[in-house]
């Protein structure tokens, strides 16, 4: 057995989002770190079709981004959305502010270029070295081996600490899936997803570029979020299958048609809908739940790092925050164990497990929200009460979706503090506005 637990040598699988905000903050501590990367060169290669996302980047990414001085090129690389604009079917836009006192926004971003803005950084790293067209197809933790298929052949190369950030299909997770006693489960929703576009009209965004819009249509809808180039990305989160599924318009007619009765005010703003419908492809939507997320052999150790460990829906915006603090938690811990990854990746587990399983259940209550309720006038009430009393009792009365996207409070605490809120508040509601404010002053402080 060799001693792996102070280990200078890093093999990081997935140069994605967490893989290379992870690299640079290792290599910044010392350690030579090998990121092995499926893909070719991002930068070289260009975009998937249908696959451009933008993501929603709010508190949790930008903290982690500012500690690799990349925050501020972020936000000028994004554009605020301060609320949702809700578009229902026969009525007028509707926005909803996310914050309180209006002013709050998540901010819309390119994935893509996020995550060549991170390779670059973690590239300049001293320590840091990635390698493209590298896949990993399986670890041996016995043996200290990572098997890794290049261009010109398969490798086995040496490897005592193995930091699995290959997303939600992870190759790497065998390592620890595979093992007696390890818990593992993927549910799929019924929903998939698709990408459209509406371009920029007149050289100018052809809908409020500052806000997220969702066409909210019960059990499926449409949302856009606008791009630098003042296009906007839609994403359709429509069942796979059946009546009104994502596979039941097969011809330029039906697509056409459906869009005309669903979403009568956009359709004119999108000329190349039915190319856009019939060529772009379906994307599934999964929740990964594993459980150890570490495993250890005689020679080597794998860690599950974002949407290796804890794929989520993305309905609230969270999967990139979420695997950024991931890599935050590794980072602390490194330093306050002096290194010791026998004490570091344990401690990551736990620390981070509740809160990634809190966001999961956050995120899958958040599409219900998102297709069915934005439109409800009760829901809508309910928003507006807490808003106000959020600007009446600001220590006390925070919005779930503020300490979700506006701050850095675990997610495990948000969802306990916003149960307990709500209940105050429905209890409250039945016995009038004075009940209201009294009983949430009462409830609230003894938390
Ligand atoms: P990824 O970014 O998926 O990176 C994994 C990397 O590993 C990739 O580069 C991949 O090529 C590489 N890889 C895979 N397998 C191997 C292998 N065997 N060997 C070597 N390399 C490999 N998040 C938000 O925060 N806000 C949003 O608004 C948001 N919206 C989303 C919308 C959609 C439609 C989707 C699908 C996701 C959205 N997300 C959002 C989630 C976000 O994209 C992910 O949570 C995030 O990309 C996870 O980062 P990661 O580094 O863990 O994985």
């Amino acid at each position: 057995t060799t001693d792996k637990s102070t280990e200078k040598d890093v093999t990081l699988v997935g140069a994605g989002l967490a893989g290379c905000l992870l690299a640079t903050l290792l290599g910044r501590r010392g350690y030579q770190v090998t990121v092995l990367e499926r893909r070719s060169d991002p930068r070289l290669a260009g975009a998937e079709r249908g696959r451009s996302i933008n993501l929603a980047l709010s508190a949790r990414g930008l903290d982690a981004l500012e500690r690799v001085g990349l925050r501020e090129d972020a936000l000028a690389a994004a554009l605020p959305m301060r609320g949702r604009m809700v578009h229902p079917l026969g009525a007028s836009p509707n926005f909803q502010s996310y914050s309180a006192d209006g002013t709050r926004a998540i901010n819309s971003i390119s994935r893509s270029g996020l995550n060549e803005a991170l390779l670059e950084t973690a590239e300049k790293t001293p320590g840091v070295t990635v390698l493209f067209e590298s896949r990993v197809e399986a670890v041996d933790l016995d043996r200290g081996i990572v098997t890794v298929a290049r261009p010109d052949g398969v490798q086995e190369r040496a490897a005592s600490i193995v930091l699995a950030c290959d997303g939600a299909y992870s190759a790497t997770r065998r390592a620890v899936q595979f093992r007696e006693g390890a818990n593992y489960a993927q549910d799929f929703l019924e929903h998939g997803y698709k990408e459209l576009t509406i371009p920029a009209r007149d050289g100018d965004f052809a809908v409020d570029p500052g806000a997220l819009h969702i066409w909210a249509r019960g059990g499926s809808m449409m949302i856009a979020l606008p791009n630098l180039d003042k296009s906007f990305t839609c994403t359709l989160f429509w069942p796979k299958e059946g009546p009104g599924g994502l596979a039941s318009l097969t011809t330029p007619e039906a697509v056409r048609a459906h869009f005309q009765r669903e979403y009568p005010d956009v359709v004119d703003l999108m000329p190349t809908l039915v190319e856009d419908y019939l060529i772009n492809p379906v994307g599934s939507l999964v929740t990964v739940r594993a459980w150890p997320w570490t495993a250890h052999g005689a020679r080597a150790s794998v860690a599950l790092v974002g949407d290796a460990a804890h794929a989520i829906v993305p309905f609230y915006g969270q999967g990139a925050n979420c695997a950024f603090e991931d890599a935050i938690e590794i980072d602390a811990l490194l330093e306050k164990h002096d290194g010791d990854w026998s004490r570091v990746l344990p401690a990551y587990e736990a620390a981070r497990k509740p809160n990634t399983d809190a966001i999961a259940e956050m995120a899958l209550q958040n599409f219900v929200e998102m297709r069915d309720l934005v439109n409800s006038r009760v829901h809508r009430t309910k928003n507006t009460i807490v808003h106000a009393l959020e600007r009446w009792l600001p220590s006390l009365v925070v919005s779930r979706y503020e300490l979700v996207s506006f701050s850095t409070v675990p997610y495990a605490e948000v969802l306990r503090r916003s149960r307990l809120q709500s209940r105050v508040l429905s209890g409250a509601a039945a016995a009038g506005v004075v009940g209201v404010v009294g009983a949430a002053v009462k409830v609230l402080r003894r938390r």
